[in-house]
């Protein structure tokens, strides 16, 4: 690919996973890059923050071996992902309030026979007949046609899920995986996400958990490989407004909150969905774009960590799911080289009533200490909520998912809410960001 002759750069609004990759594909080939975000540091909603002395995340992020778009960009800027995550084989542990196992679902492999034998393990309390049909109807989830989206709870149901299956596995799954409740969440996208997952063997099924600060992994090597390439680097500077008359030779201005313009020969906009909304330049070609990223909606994630005052019982599974609780997922850091502090996350947790920090801490600590035996008062806790960590991947979301490509020149979306098939991940927002470079530099060419 040659590099570009005009020397006016390709603006990237928006610092995350998606603007980081598409700035670096367009770095890569010669283009002129110029990447602003307006917080002070580059990841977006992966990002790392650092908390009472200890660099943490803004939320306990889980990758699967699947995620071969974000792995591999990863490894493009000299990450290696073996040592960045530890991986574990495909299994899932969850507890009741009390600390019963509610459910252990422990599969020799993610191959069919093994998942299969494995469910029907995890249903021994039903008659025998609800552990057949369950169990086949795990495999029609997986195998069979789905020709219109429905709710992810109606799909269970039509495949014969027993009601206790789908509050102690598929409830707390479709949580974890979609941030969005399976009375709405579309089965379309959690399908497509469990069959990259579960039907590709043992390494995409592996479930990855960062050994190092979601910074260090991709965000902070990919900002210095970008300074390398000669690109502008502008943290801390929020655009307000951009023009794109659309006409002639393609040219965009952007304009920060201060009122200084920038002169740009194209746009990605890889901001949150809210912000690109808010920033597409007017005009009615544009409206239905808009109207599809506002009807996306939001949901949100609290994270609490919690530090205790020794090191966490080894016995503590590396991610153990707790039922009918506030906090839904416990991932001790010990992994992370944070052996006194646990992480515990609350997908959707609009859906719960509303709770200051403090509540929230306090409520999360005392579930904590009723549902692991020996757990003492932890000596730090703080709270991280995003209050749209992800599009609301509800029923339907697919088909009125917007286009990257907008009707105007020079002005393409990129963000983990543009990729069919996938909730808001980092694997979507890495391949929205190669997709995006993709299509401008096939429009600039
Ligand atoms: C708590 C939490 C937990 C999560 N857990 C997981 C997980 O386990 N696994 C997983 O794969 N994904 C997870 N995700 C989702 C994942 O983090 C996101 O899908 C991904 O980071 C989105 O990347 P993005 O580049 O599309 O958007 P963003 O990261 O939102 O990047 C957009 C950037 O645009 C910037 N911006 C916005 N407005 C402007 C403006 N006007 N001017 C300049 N800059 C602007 C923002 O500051 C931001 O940096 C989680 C998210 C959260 C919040």
């Amino acid at each position: 690919m040659s590099v570009a002759p005009d020397a006016r750069p390709v603006a990237v609004v928006g610092a995350g996973w998606a603007g980081l990759t598409a700035a670096l594909a367009l770095a890569r080939v010669g283009h002129p890059v110029h990447l602003l975000d307006s917080a002070a540091v580059a990841g977006g909603r992966a990002r790392s923050l650092t908390l009472a002395g200890t660099t943490l995340d803004n939320g306990q992020h889980i990758l699967v071996g699947a995620c071969e778009a974000a792995l591999a960009q990863i490894r493009s800027v000299g990450v290696d992902p073996e040592q960045a995550f530890h991986a574990l084989p495909f299994g899932l542990e969850l507890h009741a309030a009390d600390g019963t196992e509610a459910l252990r679902l422990n599969p020799a492999s993610p191959r069919l026979p093994a998942l299969g034998r494995a469910l029907f393990t995890a249903l021994r309390d039903e008659p025998l007949r609800v552990r057949l049909r369950a169990t086949l109807g795990a495999v029609g989830l997986l195998h069979g046609p789905l020709q219109k989206d429905v709710s992810v709870r109606a799909w269970l149901q039509h495949h014969h899920q027993p009601p206790a299956l789908i509050e102690r596995l598929w409830e707390p799954l479709c949580l974890a995986i979609m941030n969005t409740p399976l009375r709405s969440a579309s089965a379309r996208v959690l399908r497509e996400v469990l069959r990259e997952a579960l039907t590709r063997g043992p390494e995409a099924a592996r479930l990855l958990l960062p050994t190092q600060p979601l910074g260090a992994i991709y965000p902070e090597p990919a900002v210095a490989e970008l300074r390398e390439h000669g690109a502008t680097i502008d943290l801390g500077r929020r655009v307000r407004g951009i023009e794109a008359p659309g006409s002639g030779a393609s040219a965009v201005t952007l304009e920060d909150r201060g009122g200084q313009r920038i002169e740009a020969r194209a746009v990605i906009l890889a901001t949150t969905p809210a912000a690109a909304a808010g920033l597409l330049p007017p005009g009615e070609d544009l409206d239905d774009t808009r109207d599809r990223i506002n009807e996306l909606g939001a949901r949100s994630i609290c994270t609490v960590y919690l530090r205790y005052p020794y090191p966490l019982p080894a016995e503590l599974p590396p991610m153990l799911g707790l039922l009918g609780q506030y906090g839904q997922w416990a991932v001790p850091r010990r992994i992370a080289g944070h052996p006194e502090w646990l992480a515990v996350v609350t997908s959707a947790a609009d859906d719960a009533a509303p709770m200051d920090a403090d509540t929230r801490c306090a409520t999360v600590a005392a579930e904590l200490a009723r549902c692991v035996p020996g757990l003492d008062t932890p000596v730090a806790r703080h709270a991280v909520c995003e209050r749209r960590a992800t599009f609301d991947a509800r029923c339907g979301v697919d088909a009125r998912r917007p286009q990257p490509r907008t009707p105007r020149p020079g002005v393409v979306l990129a963000g983990d809410y543009l990729v069919p098939g996938l909730p808001s991940t980092l694997e979507a927002a890495v391949r929205s960001g190669l997709e995006s470079a993709d299509l401008l530099m096939e429009e600039l060419s």
